[in-house]
């Protein structure tokens, strides 16, 4: 109902539209609630669509394409140097967003979602005001605050910013192909993001932090992958913080404070991709009664709930694993218990997966994790030099690996790395959501010759049972 010119009133208020919001919102629209959906951005799909996940995969299946050609080459197949067109590039990811963001308003539209243009910022409980919009405020039943997450700043280095230090974002519209491009950071975005740039002929160095990379994944998960982009990037400096930068117009000088020394080095280009921070600040929240905690993420119950009665909120401006699938579920679950349905986020498993080739994905319980928890859990692997699908495409660096509980073969985590893991995993993630056990792993008939029958022969293992691996040990059975 409009309440004058410029206030309007709804019963669901969804403040951002990437994966979370417009999740919350479709389902409390298909639920018949009155849903309202303000982002600053002119279209939904948020930074999932615009500046994360979709322009990442479309350049990242480029560089697959690329290290397939290369593949190739021994098995009898010769192509030429790809000819890159960064222009055309360009133009093929921007094509890709657009037919998606062009899905995601006409899904809004017919669903009969509200959408407004505008900067959300709280001016009480049930009420916010509108920065750049026509509507000035709107008055709501229930608010879904879904605003995300930004690129984390160097901490303590300040610098004039001349365009050459990116951030994910700026990475992802691909002014050029740097010769020379410093990547700070040593998690997925950092991995994914060199590997597109090293394929397209950058020279490619890592400075991070840690002594290792992926800090999230298993070592022996993470090590083909690791393997690899210490083949095809140029440098890596472990143990390394950034003093200082310096930027003019034809490069990047950049202080490091290694281990055991320190240099000056001056790049094309620097990529910062050292973590994100929540979008909770400036909003007016201390309008409501909503709290975050010392990082700024919102504080939420099982049920999304904040601690204003009125206000959920979910995705990554919630934290925990930062990633739209999460964001979609939680979503879901906060326009259900809105609308009443005694839903809750109550999931076992987050998948995780690095879309770099080989790819890294687990789900679950890690053996770190298991480790740091004194847990006690049997963990078999299955490296695919024995899996006859990897042998076919030439790929056998792969592994698959699960995490059993020893006592009842209750699978409770699963990782794998290889060729197109990121569908694999799903299977490992909806066995663990089930409570699925070693033998209903094992004795579902996985289609011969695929990927997806390492995930039965490491149950196969677990039970004493494989077929392609020897056993670690004879059963004796009885004699005569
Ligand atoms: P966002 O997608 O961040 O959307 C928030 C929206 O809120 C934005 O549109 C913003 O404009 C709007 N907003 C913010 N403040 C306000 C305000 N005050 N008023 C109005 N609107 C506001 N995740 C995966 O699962 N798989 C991947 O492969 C993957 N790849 C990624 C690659 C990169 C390079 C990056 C950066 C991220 C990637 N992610 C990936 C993470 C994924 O993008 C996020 O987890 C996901 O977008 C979070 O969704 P969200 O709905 O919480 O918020």
């Amino acid at each position: 109902m409009v309440m004058g010119e410029l206030t309007q009133e709804t019963e669901v208020l969804v403040i951002g539209s990437g994966p979370g919001g417009y999740a919350a919102a479709f389902r409390a629209a298909d639920l018949g609630l009155d849903v309202t959906m303000v982002d600053m951005q002119e279209r939904p799909g948020g930074e999932c669509l615009f500046r994360g996940c979709i322009p990442s995969k479309t350049l990242l299946y480029l560089s697959e394409l690329m290290h397939d050609a290369e593949r190739a080459e021994p098995m009898g197949l010769t192509f030429e140097r790809p000819k890159i067109d960064l222009n055309m590039i360009r133009n093929w990811k921007q094509q890709v967003i657009d037919s998606m963001a062009m899905g995601l308003m006409t899904l809004s539209d017919k669903r009969g979602v509200q959408r407004i243009k505008g900067r959300a910022v709280f001016e009480g409980s049930d009420c916010v005001r509108l920065q750049g919009s026509e509507v000035r405020r709107i008055k709501f039943s229930h608010a879904i605050l879904a605003t995300g997450s930004r690129p984390l700043a160097l901490p303590d280095v300040t610098f004039q910013e001349k365009g050459r230090v990116m951030d994910s974002a700026g990475a992802l519209e691909f002014p050029d192909i740097p010769g020379t491009l410093l990547i700070l950071g040593g998690g997925y975005i950092a991995l994914e993001l060199g590997s597109v740039y090293a394929s397209l002929g950058s020279r490619v160095t890592l400075a991070v932090r840690s002594e290792r990379l992926i800090r999230g994944a298993d070592p022996d998960l993470a090590a083909p992958l690791v393997r690899r982009v210490e083949k095809i990037f140029d440098r890596f400096h472990y143990d390394t913080e950034i003093k200082a930068l310096a930027e003019d117009v034809s490069g990047v000088t950049v202080k490091f404070d290694g281990k055991t020394e320190n240099w000056e080095q001056t790049f094309d280009r620097v990529l910062i991709a050292i973590g994100r921070i929540p979008n909770s600040g400036d909003m007016g929240l201390e309008a409501t009664k909503v709290q975050t905690d010392e990082r700024g993420f919102v504080v939420i119950d099982d049920q999304q709930r904040t601690s204003d009665d009125r206000i959920f909120a979910i995705g990554d401006v919630v934290g925990g694993p930062m990633l739209a699938h999460k964001a979609f579920r939680e979503g879901k679950v906060a326009a259900e218990v809105i609308a009443g349905e005694p839903s809750a986020f109550d999931a076992r498993a987050i998948p995780a997966v690095i879309f770099t080739d080989p790819q890294v994905a687990w789900c679950g319980l890690t053996e770190e994790q298991a480790r740091k928890e004194k847990r006690p859990v049997k963990v078999e692997r299955y490296p695919w030099k024995f899996s006859s699908r990897a042998t076919t495409m030439g790929v056998p660096e792969g592994l698959t690996k699960m995490i059993f509980d020893p006592g009842t073969g209750r699978i409770l985590g699963m990782g794998i790395t290889g060729r197109h893991t990121e569908g694999l995993i799903s299977e490992g993630a909806l066995a663990i959501e089930m409570g699925a056990l070693a033998q209903d792993m094992a004795f579902t008939i996985h289609p011969h010759p695929t990927l997806s029958e390492t995930l039965g022969e490491v149950a196969d293992i677990f039970l004493g049972e494989a077929t392609h691996i020897l056993p670690k040990q004879k059963k004796k059975g009885p004699v005569g």
